[in-house]
């Protein structure tokens, strides 16, 4: 779904101005740019890179939160688009080469600074999630930072509304993990997701049928189809205890927490046909409703 031409109600900002007809990339953005940009909403994927079973490369997660974020942000007057954290959370995958993980704790401390700096130009932040082991960082980030009196948000790349045409299982494109492990762990946090048995997250986890038709629409050749077998296909709810004492090999030694057999391009590209258009109602209605003025 695509959200341009389409400005924000009440922005007054010349549609010359640089921020005034797109959304940035702040990568690339030049800082007078920002500096007369409407300035209204900063938008930060938030990834992974942990192992995603043998046919999927290690930045899935972060390859569809800015794959999704870029889609809804197009066209949008004031939103900045950041770049990925490409690191977060996947202790739960520390038992496969390749994973990078940089932990709750320390996520939470990046997410919380991130958020204080980013409040310095930008009445608000809204987080792109694209992987469940974040969301314990995500949420203590954002209570602090709430707390502070600062506008920050997140979004999960979830798909909520039920399969795609063809399909009888329900999908979630999220990684329905745990939290990840730690050395000193004194807390035991489980997503809100994983206590509600209701979510879609309980199907399909990780590396299963969704990510990997997502990732045949996004990126194709990034894809090892003859190596894509099922892994561990009971639901993530059954497979708790067992993923949080031991990790994800254990259980799934190729990985997969699901089966991705049967994903397509075309069946990736409703995937993130639904994402973006979730993500486009999340975006209208922040920059419609109750930000606060742009800071000065
Ligand atoms: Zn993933």
């Amino acid at each position: 779904m695509s959200a341009a031409h389409r400005p924000a109600p009440g922005n007054t900002a010349s549609a010359n101005t640089p921020l005034g007809n797109t959304a940035p990339t702040l990568a690339t953005a030049r800082w007078p740019e920002v500096e007369q940009g409407p300035r209204r909403l900063l938008v930060v994927p938030l990834g992974s890179l942990e192992q995603h079973g043998p046919h999927l490369p290690l930045d899935t997660d972060t390859r569809i939160a800015v794959a999704v974020t870029a889609r809804a942000c197009a066209g949008r007057t004031g939103v900045g688009v950041a770049p990925p954290i490409a690191i977060g959370a996947s202790g739960e995958h520390a038992d496969f080469p390749g994973t990078l993980s940089i932990g709750t704790e320390a996520l939470t401390h990046v997410l919380v600074e991130l958020g204080r700096h980013a409040s310095l130009y930008w009445p608000a932040m809204l987080l792109v999630n694209g992987h469940g082991g974040n969301v314990p960082a995500i949420n203590d980030a954002l209570k602090l930072l709430r707390e502070e009196g600062r506008q920050c948000h997140v979004w999960h790349a979830a798909i909520r509304s039920g399969p795609p045409a063809g399909a009888d299982m329900e999908v979630a494109a999220q990684e329905m993990e745990f939290p990840a492990r730690r050395a000193n762990a004194t807390r035991r946090e489980t997503p809100a997701a994983v206590r509600d048995t209701r979510s879609p997250f309980v199907v399909d986890a990780h590396a299963g049928r969704v990510e990997t038709s997502i990732m045949l629409a996004l990126a194709p050749n990034d894809v090892r189809l003859e190596a894509a077998v099922p892994g561990e296909t009971r639901p993530i709810t059954a497979i708790m205890a067992e993923l949080r004492a031991h990790g994800t090999r254990r259980v799934s030694p190729n990985g997969v927490l699901g089966d991705p057999t049967g994903s397509s391009a075309a069946e990736g590209e409703q995937l993130l046909m639904q994402l973006t258009a979730a993500l486009d109602k999340k975006l209208t209605t922040l920059t419609t409703q109750g930000l606060p003025p742009r800071p000065s």
